[in-house]
């Protein structure tokens, strides 16, 4: 390694050993980041597209107080999250305060009493199960007669075509596909199969609407689930397309129906989209959908180069090495504590924000085992930045996501090699 690096590597606590295992492990990943690079060159022209095709101005940058009436910087994003993501419409607010929030809000206000919501790909995200009534919850859709049903995939991770063809019915009105498998061990969905997935439904009952969780999906790859007929794509800010800077916010791009039902939902029925201060917050949603498609860029190098470093220490990875991404999550399998733990230590040390903290598992509401979590984010919360966290049960997983910058990610990594080296828990 050149002197600059070997001294700077040393002074952030890598010993020459770990940092050569690194760069080994990266000879061979050249031409699958090579193709990430040439994905996030697309995506990149994509936003800049859009957005000189709308004629995003320096006055878009300023916001409103109070009501927001007139806020064209507010209007103007909408229209730049339409551009991109090919949509009539786009909801895209710092109303809107989660991920959760956002797909409640697509499903609240698109289903009416008497309709039927179906899942088709097995059980969605654990806070929609509230939000459904899957566990009783105040205000769920259960509460207000909207049905549920799933249908699971099948034991090799495809579609069970048959037993979703079985489960439409004259009440289902809307399907929700979760594209990332999230916390899950089932495979993410790539666009083209949710795209397959669609059109099987469509064919069915054209009427029904399709809406994708697209959480953790966005810009992984050139094409979104809304160029494959969805009716609606849902997502969080504080993920992929904040960018790491939007310190908030929700978006639902979709048919202009949709919108316009989630905005009566969000605001009010009569006031829709016309209401909703930006307050000051339109320069980091700009500017970090602007950047979005190379920080995704980033997060995804962080997990492939982990997926291929702890395969090899013998660990299972999930994805594996080599497989195709179609998220940015990583999980890895360390049978014991130890590992979990170290490797959660690792990624905070390599931290902007709280690098001196040492992570400890504490007892979190709503989980049956004690969950540990690794964050050092200028953002609270935010997954797009470099974190990982796992409950302390078998088989003791660690997900792990995110890294606004490849140095960023590729450090945090080898931070946890590093530790998990330290304390005896893998050879090099
Ligand atoms: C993160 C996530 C959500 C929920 O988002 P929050 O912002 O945490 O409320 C829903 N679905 C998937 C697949 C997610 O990854």
């Amino acid at each position: 390694m050149s002197i600059l690096n070997e001294t700077i590597y040393k002074e952030l606590g890598i010993s020459k050993e770990v940092y050569e295992l690194g760069e080994k492990t990266l000879e061979r990943l050249k031409e699958r980041f090579e193709v990430i690079d040439q994905n996030a060159e697309y995506n990149q022209l994509k936003v800049l597209n859009a957005m000189q095709k709308n004629n995003v101005s320096e006055a878009c940058l300023l916001g409103t107080t109070g009501y927001g009436y007139s806020d064209i910087g507010r209007d103007k994003l909408e229209q730049v999250y339409a551009s991109v993501f090919h949509t009539e419409d786009a909801l895209v607010r710092p109303q809107i305060t989660c991920g959760t929030h956002a797909l409640a809000l697509a499903l609240m206000s698109n289903l009416r009493p008497g309709d039927e919501l179906l899942s088709p790909v097995g059980k969605p995200y654990d806070t929609l199960e509230e939000v459904i009534g899957i566990r009783p919850s105040k205000g769920s859709l259960a509460e207000y007669g909207i049905t549920y049903s799933q249908v699971d995939l099948l034991e090799d991770g495809s579609f069970d075509f048959e037993g979703i063809r079985k489960a439409i019915n004259s009440k289902t009105r809307m399907v929700t596909i979760q594209r990332s498998k999230g916390y899950a061990t089932r495979p993410t969905l790539s666009v083209e199969r949710i795209g397959e997935l669609i059109k099987f439904i469509k064919d069915i009952k054209p009427d029904i609407i399709c809406m994708v969780d697209n959480c953790y999906g966005e810009f992984v790859q050139k094409e979104e689930p809304s160029d494959v007929g969805a009716d609606m794509i849902v997502g969080s800010l504080i993920k992929n397309p904040g960018g790491g800077l939007a310190p908030i916010g929700g978006y639902i791009a979709g048919k202009k129906d949709c919108v316009e039902n989630a905005a009566y939902r969000l605001t009010s029925p009569g006031l829709g989209k016309e209401v909703g201060a930006s307050l000051g917050i339109l320069p980091q949603f700009y500017q970090g959908f602007f950047l979005a498609p190379t920080v995704t860029a980033s997060a995804l190098k962080g997990a492939i180069f982990a997926a291929n470093l702890y395969q090899d220490f013998g660990f299972d990875v999930f994805p594996n090495a080599t497989e195709d991404r179609f998220d940015i999550i990583q999980s890895i399998t360390f049978g014991k504590p130890e590992g979990l733990i170290a490797f959660c230590e690792g990624i905070q040390a390599a931290a902007p924000v709280d690098s001196f903290v040492a992570p400890e598992p504490w007892d979190m509401p709503g989980y049956d085992a004690q969950v540990i979590m690794a964050a050092g984010a200028f953002v609270s919360g935010s997954s797009i930045e470099l974190s990982a966290d796992g409950p302390l049960k078998a088989p003791y997983n660690v997900y792990f996501q995110g890294g606004l910058t490849w140095p960023h990610a590729k450090l945090g990594i080898l931070k946890t090699v590093q530790a998990l080296h330290d304390k005896g828990l893998i050879k090099i």
